[in-house]
């Protein structure tokens, strides 16, 4: 056996588990024939054949019981290894009926397995269409555990301007997955597959640590004042109790004052006020600032604006866009106004033309984002000053 990061290459003949092995992963083929057999009565007996497609080994991984068969490669193969947690987690959040029909289903094959005495029939097993869907999903998100281990996502930083004074004041942080073979995947792709299991958690550590070096860079380079950069948070992110802990620490680890660090919550998150009230509250005790994303597109409620007291709140492109309308602008004057009035500061996003950036001036908007201002660039093109 070959090992690299994810993918796994074994020769033809080559065991790849064997009886009474632990159940440590589970395996999606990739290209090869794999043969799955067992020792009934002394003699080694052929279970099945299973093709490119086909999951191997996810029983064990599933009922965490040794393997009960031995597969060997009868050509030359590649696997891409699956963590248990990829099932683990999905199989705790299922459905739990139809998690005790697999369980069910799973018992009695083992026992049927246990009584068999050879006659099972050789067979090969590939996905069906259904399931086609699912083995992508999950083919794409062992492709992002290696690229994060490899260092391949990229953070970009998109400027914000301080209308006002006409300066860039700060950035947001916006992840890129550059994929060998799919080419660039959008992050609204990927960090919805990783926010589906608890792979969230450390692309969101990778962002922040990435997000540090930046700033730690910056200061450096002699930027004065130092911008903040803002980082977007996700819902599973938001329950883990030890997230402001990890900023901070980070944030110390280079010697970083907290408030240059902002926390992007979007707005369809906010249905755990209690939740959130308790983020804020720790963020401000320690000097950092949050921000309400894509305002006016989650459930369009004004409950967390009443009660949360977010210091800035970003209105969604949506309405920017829309912003030449006279309904478009009659409604970003009055959000403006609940804005100020509520003493928070107002960013735009998706800001695109010059009569949009004029428009909220006018209004009184504090900040504007938008490919007018500039794209989100790597930290060398914003320190040549692209
Ligand atoms: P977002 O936080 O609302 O980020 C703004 C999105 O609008 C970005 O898309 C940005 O590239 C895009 N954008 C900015 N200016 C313009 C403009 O003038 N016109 C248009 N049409 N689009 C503009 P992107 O980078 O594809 O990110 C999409 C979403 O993915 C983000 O929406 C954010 O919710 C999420 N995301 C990105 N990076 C991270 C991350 O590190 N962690 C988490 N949890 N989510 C992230
Ligand atoms: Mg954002
Ligand atoms: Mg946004």
């Amino acid at each position: 056996m070959e090992p690299s990061t994810q993918r796994l290459v074994f020769k033809a003949g080559e065991e790849i588990f064997a009886e009474d092995d632990a159940p440590t992963t589970a395996f999606l083929i990739e290209a090869g024939r794999v043969v799955v057999s067992t020792i009934q009565h002394g003699e080694r007996r052929e279970l099945g054949e299973l093709a490119a497609g086909a999951l191997l080994g996810e029983m064990a991984v599933i009922d965490s019981a040794p393997r009960s068969a031995s597969a060997h490669a009868m050509c030359d193969c590649v696997l891409i290894a699956i963590d248990r947690n990829q099932f683990a987690e999905r199989l705790a959040a299922a459905d739990p009926v139809v998690r005790a029909l697999l369980m069910s289903q799973l018992t009695r094959y083992r026992s049927a397995l246990a009584t068999l005495t050879g006659d099972v029939r050789e067979h090969t097993l590939t996905t069906s269409p259904d399931d086609a869907g699912a083995i992508d999903k999950i083919r794409l998100e062992s492709e992002l555990r290696g690229a994060l281990e490899r260092d391949e996502l990229e953070v970009r930083l998109q400027p914000l301007l301080h209308i006002a004074s006409n300066r860039v004041a700060g950035y947001e942080a916006l992840v890129r997955w550059q994929h060998p073979q799919r080419g660039q995947v959008s992050p609204n792709e990927f960090i919805r597959l990783a926010e589906e299991t608890s792979l969230i958690i450390p692309v969101g550590d990778y962002v922040l640590a990435r997000v540090c070096d930046m700033l730690a860079e910056l200061r450096k380079r002699g930027r004065e004042p130092l911008p903040f950069i803002a980082l977007n948070v996700s819902a599973r992110q938001l329950d883990d109790p030890t997230l402001v802990d990890r900023m901070l620490a980070q944030l110390e680890a280079r010697g970083l004052p907290p408030d240059r660090l902002e926390v992007e919550i979007t707005e369809s998150l906010v249905f755990n006020q209690a939740q959130i009230a308790a983020l804020l509250e720790r963020c401000h005790a320690a000097g950092m600032l949050v921000a309400l994303d894509d305002f006016g597109t989650g459930y369009s409620n004004l409950g967390p604006v009443l009660s949360l007291d977010f210091d800035r709140i970003k209105l969604d492109q949506g309405f920017t866009r829309a912003i030449h309308t006279p309904r478009g602008f009659a409604l970003v004057s009055a959000i403006t106004a609940m804005v100020k009035a509520l003493g928070c500061e107002m960013i735009a996003e998706g800001v695109e033309q010059a009569e949009q950036l004029e428009a909220l001036r006018q209004l009184g908007c504090d900040y504007a984002q938008g490919w007018l201002v500039g794209k989100p660039v790597s930290l060398r093109e914003v320190l040549d000053g692209a």
